[in-house]
């Protein structure tokens, strides 16, 4: 019998196999840090001339962690620990750890470490490629690479395995267990709705005036608000930033360290708003990991980026959009720019915030259009990575789909098929995530106001608190002790589904649209 109490609950026989892998994890966070600072580096700071250099930085230290995950030796010894899990020698945490480990070791193992690291080094470089053909407004000068990328993820496919849809491969990555069969049960039902609902807006005669807030909108004032709405949401400035960037993202280095940017146009005081919002939505999520689960290697982490999404998502329409949040800030608005603010009140802010109508822009879009532009997405790269269509068919297959879905056709590819980062950087299987995100959000929200009934007047008032605390102590705090769906259902306290949020849609658009 054990006379001192362990500091983990792990059998004798099973302790040298614990060790070895705490060890390589340690060195994986490690890696995970410097090459998450790199990647916010060349976002924000980097020179533009340096970003091949960068690349070939990105790739070698990707063949590093390719290296420690292939180590036979490790292999060994989660083998070992699988069978001590099984057998009942590991604790709870130690074995769900064990198991997520297991998981992303059998991905990587059958990848070959110069494909790996060909594969970081190639998507390193897509993004400032990518950035000049939009600029330039100039798909050619991006199919190139693009083809190499979509080539390079196919051939990923074969080494990770899939057992119906190629595209599942990739899509278990962002959202463990997510599979084309479960989104084609989401999305026809959803697009029905959406479309359904799109039609008694364009039916309202009540549609918000967006030339009330014509006018400039000086950078300072702005990154000011943004900053006051994000800190009193509860993002910590003492273990985070708010930069800029060309495209806003989110990077978690550690709870302790997080990274959020925004960006700003003269002409548009909602943008820098809603990005700042819904990056900050991330940023809290990373910033509240338990650091308590911090000695069980991959728990003290985001369980999938549909989980993630439902946090930004949330934060950014449920909280940023609505009638209550709007009575708070709108005299921030007022006080920074009087001209334009000074004659609106919450109400017409909050009906020219939640406008609906088809655009071209994804990350522009409006909460009932956007999810039209991820279905879009997620058509096309489905059909891309089973081969049923190439590179150079996108930007047209792009404008048929956006007349389809919204009714409205981009007149260049910079508004078209050359809008998004993701492909740039390899991220395939990414888009579903915010349609989830979307999904698990409205359930969330469904959940949290049983608990929280009078949250319209506490967000008035200024008491912002209470959605922080209820997203930390039902989402935050289980890190990836679960997987997502368990995750959402036991917060939710429903099994997944659309109706959440076809319900606070049609709700929020009756007011606007007052229907
Ligand atoms: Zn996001």
């Amino acid at each position: 019998m054990t006379v001192e109490k362990k500091e983990f609950a792990v059998d004798a026989a099973y302790e040298t196999h614990w060790t070895k892998l705490t060890q390589t994890a340690t060195k994986l966070q490690y890696y995970s840090m410097i090459g998450s600072l790199s990647g916010w580096d060349m976002q924000t700071m980097m020179p533009d001339g340096a970003f091949e250099k960068r690349a070939e930085a990105a790739g070698f230290l990707a063949g590093e962690t390719h290296r420690l995950m292939t180590d036979p030796r490790l292999e060994e010894a989660v083998e070992a620990l699988m069978e001590g899990a099984e057998a009942g020698h590991l604790g709870e945490r130690e074995a769900r750890s064990v198991a997520l480990f297991d998981r992303n070791l059998k991905k990587i193992k059958n990848i070959p470490e110069e494909r790996y690291r060909a594969y970081f080094t190639l998507t390193a470089r897509g993004e400032s490629v990518w950035r000049r053909a939009r600029e330039a407004n100039d798909f050619s000068s991006f199919a190139p690479l693009l083809e190499e990328i979509v080539a390079m993820s196919r051939e990923f496919i074969d080494y990770l395995g899939y057992e119906e849809h190629p595209y599942d491969a990739l899509l278990d990555d962002y959202e463990p267990g997510l599979t084309v069969k479960r989104i084609d049960q989401l999305f026809p039902a959803l697009r029905e709705g959406l479309i359904q609902l799109m039609k008694k807006i364009e039916a309202s005669p009540h549609k918000p005036d967006l030339n009330r807030v014509r006018g400039t909108f000086p950078e300072a004032q702005q990154k000011k608000i943004s900053r006051t709405v994000s800190e009193r949401l509860g993002f910590d400035y003492h273990k985070g930033r708010l930069d800029k960037s060309a495209h806003p993202f989110t990077v978690g280095l550690h709870p302790t360290d997080v990274r959020i940017t925004t960006r700003y146009f003269a002409t548009d005081p909602f943008s820098s708003l809603y990005s700042t919002v819904h990056e900050a939505g991330h940023g809290m999520y990373e910033q509240n990991l338990p650091l308590e689960l911090e000695p069980y290697p991959g728990l003290m982490a985001p369980v999938s980026m549909g989980v993630h999404e439902s946090q930004s998502r949330f934060f950014e329409n449920v909280i940023g959009r609505s009638y209550g949040f709007w009575q708070y800030v709108l005299p921030l608005y007022q006080e920074a720019f009087p001209d334009v603010f000074g004659k609106l009140d919450a109400e017409e802010v909050f009906r020219l915030v939640n406008a609906s109508r088809p655009s071209l822009i994804r990350v522009e879009a409006d909460e009932v259009t956007y999810n039209l532009h991820i279905m879009l997405r997620y058509e096309l790269e489905k059909s891309l990575m089973s081969g049923e269509i190439k590179v150079r068919d996108l930007p047209e297959l792009w404008r048929e789909k956006m007349d389809a879905y919204l009714g409205i056709r981009p007149k260049t590819d910079a508004e078209g098929v050359l809008q998004d980062v993701h492909w740039s950087s390899g991220l395939f299987g990414y888009f579903p995530s915010y349609t989830l995100g979307n999904i698990y959000a409205s359930q969330l929200y469904a959940a949290l106001r049983k608990d929280i009934p009078d949250l319209e007047e506490r967000l008035s008032s200024g008491d912002w608190e209470g959605p922080l605390h209820w997203m930390k102590s039902h989402i935050h705090r289980y890190g990836s002790l679960l997987d997502p769906l368990p995750l959402i259902e036991r917060a939710s306290g429903a099994p997944l589904s659309i109706e959440p949020l076809l319900n606070y849609l049609e709700e929020k658009m009756a007011r606007v649209y007052r229907f």
